[in-house]
């Protein structure tokens, strides 16, 4: 049994299929069968421009993924050979001690000064078989799914997390109250259906584009979301769809661009919690964004939150587990229609597919 890897040889390059010997898992490692990838926006801008934190070429990349267990090393008791797992993206140091990713950590493995993530300093799913490291099946994250569990869903516990981090850093903000997701791209669309899940009052959608908006509130609507066009008249919009509230509750920003906070910070009100979710990295890095606040009116008296997640830790993996493995987000399937599908040697075509406006979750199939 050979391993096929899918080495991207440069930013914008090709994906080099390369056969490689498999290890056998050594104590407390497994080896897993890879099944399905999904595409990350992340994976289509590495795919474009490459990415600081990966620090040689080429490179494996590709981090959200479903797998098969199919052999376990010594004295591994939480898996065997069979089960289906899902992986998260953000991954600890590999140093036991370690405050925020060992033993007796916080599990906030991207608070740590080590931190990496597979598809970065780990190599990616852009192969049919990975060997974990001990430390990896030990302190997550991992996660098994019920038997014969749909490898297309566990596949998108990662991106998932990392939308559940946002929505719940902060209590008390989507349940019975009104959220306002900016963008319809998938961050917006499992946040649209987690507050579904949730009980949030109503859910408000702002995209520019017309054609994915479109398509995201004809498959998961219901008569608490409404999709509003973001023209120049959508900030009096948002607080008209807000009524009978005067303000929304929770605005996640999913738009990596400058206008999406300046939007955010428009349509705050009391008590609401603003979730910087998306950030903005361009070719020169990070560029720094400054808004005034007034820390006694605004943030005191109003109780305005301004947080921010990215990527996510065990938290966020925790949570999504328990609401994809509990079918509590029943449309999800639905992110992937046909054009959104590929055999694992399209895996350029299906980034590109990715990149479209209209695309929500491209999954490619390792099967
Ligand atoms: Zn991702
Ligand atoms: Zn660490």
């Amino acid at each position: 049994m050979k391993n096929l890897i899918y080495y991207l040889d440069k930013p914008g390059g090709d994906f080099i299929p390369t056969e490689e010997a498999i290890e056998q898992p050594g104590p407390g490692e497994i080896l897993l069968r890879t099944r399905r990838t999904s595409v990350c926006q992340s994976d289509v801008v590495i795919y474009k421009h490459g990415l600081p934190r990966i620090k040689s070429w080429p490179a494996i990349i590709l981090h959200e993924t479903s797998c098969e267990v199919i052999a376990t090393g010594e004295g591994v008791r939480q898996f065997e050979v069979g089960d289906l797992v899902g992986l998260g993206c953000d991954i600890p140091c590999g140093k036991r001690g370690c405050i925020y990713c060992g033993d007796e950590g916080t599990g906030d493995w991207t608070s740590c000064p080590d931190t990496q993530a597979t598809g970065h300093e780990f190599p990616g799913f852009a192969r049919k078989y990975a060997l974990l490291p001990k430390w990896f099946v030990d302190l997550g994250p991992i996660k098994k799914f019920p038997k014969g569990f749909n490898a297309d869903q566990a596949c998108q516990l990662e991106p998932l997390a990392c939308c559940l981090e946002g929505m719940n850093r902060v209590n008390n903000c989507i349940t019975d109250r009104v959220v306002v997701l900016i963008g319809a791209g998938s961050q917006s669309t499992y946040a649209l259906q987690a507050a579904q899940a949730m009980g949030a009052r109503k859910i408000i959608v702002v995209n520019r584009g017309e054609q994915r908006l479109n398509r995201v509130i004809r498959d998961f609507g219901n008569d608490k979301t409404i999709g509003l066009r973001w023209d120049e008249h959508v900030v009096e919009n948002v607080f008209e769809a807000c009524k009978p509230f005067n303000e929304p509750h929770f605005i996640m920003m999913n738009v990596p661009h400058q206008s999406g906070y300046e939007l955010a910070t428009k349509l705050v009100g009391y008590n609401t919690v603003v979730d910087a979710h998306a950030g903005i990295k361009g070719p020169d890095g990070k560029p720094p964004f400054m808004h005034e606040l007034d820390l006694n009116n605004d943030v005191h008296y109003k109780l305005q939150c301004y947080q921010a997640t990215h990527g996510s830790s065990m938290f966020g993996i925790n949570m999504a587990h328990e609401l994809i493995s509990k079918k509590q987000l029943p449309l999800i399937n639905k992110m992937t229609n046909d054009t959104e599908k590929f055999p694992h040697h399209q895996i350029k075509e299906a980034i590109h597919r990715a990149a479209d406006s209209d695309s929500l979750k491209v999954i490619i199939d390792w099967d």
